[in-house]
């Protein structure tokens, strides 16, 4: 019997370790990363990388012959808990998004070639990346819509399509674009990756568009998402990613252990709020009473901790039976996490703010940019609708209707069968009264 929740106390203290150094060395960071800009973030967090990499936890997604540390997602997920409460301590840690996934990409399908041109200059932090699928015309949840096609001529493929919200596309490279290029073939099996340099003529950044996140038009920062016009762009025929036709299927092993990231990096930012919520409680005073005296607040808080706790065991749940079985076999309980995670999170941040009142509103607290950042995720790798459908489906498979209409447990029909069962007894007994 095999039932654990405990850590090891090695990587018990890898853990301790990172969660004093983001507190202590990364979210000063935070307050100040607008004066610093990119290039004054750039310096600023080029020791604290090497202090990682020292201990052993740059890139920790990757395996060990690519510089990683070859973690499974139980461990990855303990260690993405503690670098979500900070936006900056990913990049510190060498698994930023979406460079981490690119590179998991890279090296589960990528070529020796590929690799060397793409692979480890982006794990040395020399590249950016980004990943072009989702199109403003059609495909965003449902993305075997896909109309950006890549047509094989001569030697070369050539791409024409429309794409928006590729995150830092223009900062990035080259770009992972996924495309059509077997219009005839199964649904799932039209689309592939390729590989096209940023700067390849008829590949033009419209712009990095406004959103709830950054509200203003500002070209060209990390963490903007670019619309994208591909026009006639031309990539050699080995810029392909993977077999050809092969999109889905490696999109959908790159999505798989970036969902358990992303679900605990969001409890991390769920727990930084929780703290604050808490701390509110016990400082102010209101109507008679600490706002913690009150039932509602009280009820924020229990409601909190159970829904945190939940997400959590749910999380690394998923994070084990991936280790064990791989993505495919985890595929109900990723998709339960990704919408029930982001739930929890936009939950416990609301109440956080509502606690704080207008200075939860104010950017006197990092409260409304967690608000913000929460609303996204029920959105990106996926909206919950679509999580949720996937799920339904999924159980629904394991059930049926009953053939004659009536339900299995209908109490009068239930009583008929167990009156002929046990007819012999029931007599007897009633001919005893
Ligand atoms: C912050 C952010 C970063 C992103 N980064 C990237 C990136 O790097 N690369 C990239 O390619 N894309 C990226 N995206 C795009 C993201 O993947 C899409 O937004 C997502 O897949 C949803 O697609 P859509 O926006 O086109 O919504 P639509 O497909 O238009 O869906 C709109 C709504 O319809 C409803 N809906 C859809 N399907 C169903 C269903 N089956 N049942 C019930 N309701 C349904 C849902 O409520 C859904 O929210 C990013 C998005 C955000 C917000």
């Amino acid at each position: 019997m095999a039932w654990d929740f405990s850590t090891e106390p090695e990587f018990q203290e890898q853990l301790d370790w990172m969660r004093e150094f983001v507190r202590e060395e990364v979210w000063p960071i935070e307050t100040v990363f607008e004066d610093l800009g990119q290039e004054g973030f750039e310096r600023v967090i080029a020791p604290l990388k090497e202090q990682v990499k020292e201990r052993g936890l740059w890139a920790a997604h990757l395996p060990p012959d690519l510089g990683g540390q070859g973690f499974g997602q139980v461990k990855l997920g303990l260690m993405h808990e503690i670098l979500g409460s900070s936006v900056f301590a990913p990049s510190v840690f060498g698994n930023a998004a979406p460079d981490s996934g690119n590179s998991e990409v890279l090296a589960m399908a990528g070529t020796e070639d590929q690799k060397e041109q793409y692979l480890y200059p982006l794990l040395n932090g020399d590249l950016r990346s980004a990943f072009s699928m989702t199109e403003p015309d059609n495909a965003g949840s449902d993305p075997t819509l896909l109309e950006t096609t890549a047509v094989l001529e001569g030697d070369e493929w050539v791409i024409n399509g429309h794409k928006w919200f590729s995150s830092n596309a223009s900062v990035a490279d080259f770009l992972i674009v996924m495309a059509v290029t077997d219009p005839e073939a199964h649904k799932y099996q039209r689309a592939s990756m390729l590989i096209v340099p940023a700067d390849t003529p008829g590949v033009t950044i419209v712009r990095d568009i406004a959103t709830m996140e950054h509200p203003y038009e500002h070209y060209g920062r990390i963490g903007g998402h670019s619309e994208i016009l591909y026009e006639d762009v031309r990539v050699p025929k080995d810029a392909l990613l993977g077999a050809r036709g092969a999109g889905f299927l490696i999109a959908q092993q790159r999505l798989g252990p970036g969902r358990i990231h992303h679900c605990m990096r969001w409890l991390g930012v769920s727990r930084r709020a929780f703290d604050m919520l808490c701390e509110r409680a016990l400082t102010r005073y209101s109507h008679g009473s600490l706002l913690s005296e009150k039932q509602t607040v009280q009820n924020w808080i229990a409601e909190s901790a159970a829904q945190m706790q939940a997400a959590r065991l749910m999380t690394l749940q998923a994070a084990w039976k991936m280790d064990r079985e791989g993505a495919s076999a985890a595929r109900q309980e990723i998709a339960l996490i990704k919408f029930f995670g982001a739930g929890v999170m936009h939950d416990v941040v609301d109440r956080a703010l509502q606690v704080h009142g207008s200075l939860g509103y104010s950017t006197d607290l990092p409260l409304e940019a967690m608000y913000r950042f929460a609303r996204a995720a029920r959105l990106y790798d996926g909206p919950d609708e679509v999580h949720r459908q996937s799920v339904a489906r999924q159980i629904l498979r394991g059930y049926e209707a009953p053939a004659d209409g009536v339900p299995s447990q209908h109490v009068p029909t239930r009583r008929k069968a167990a009156r002929a069962r046990f007819a012999d007894l029931l007599e007897t007994v009633t001919s005893n009264d």
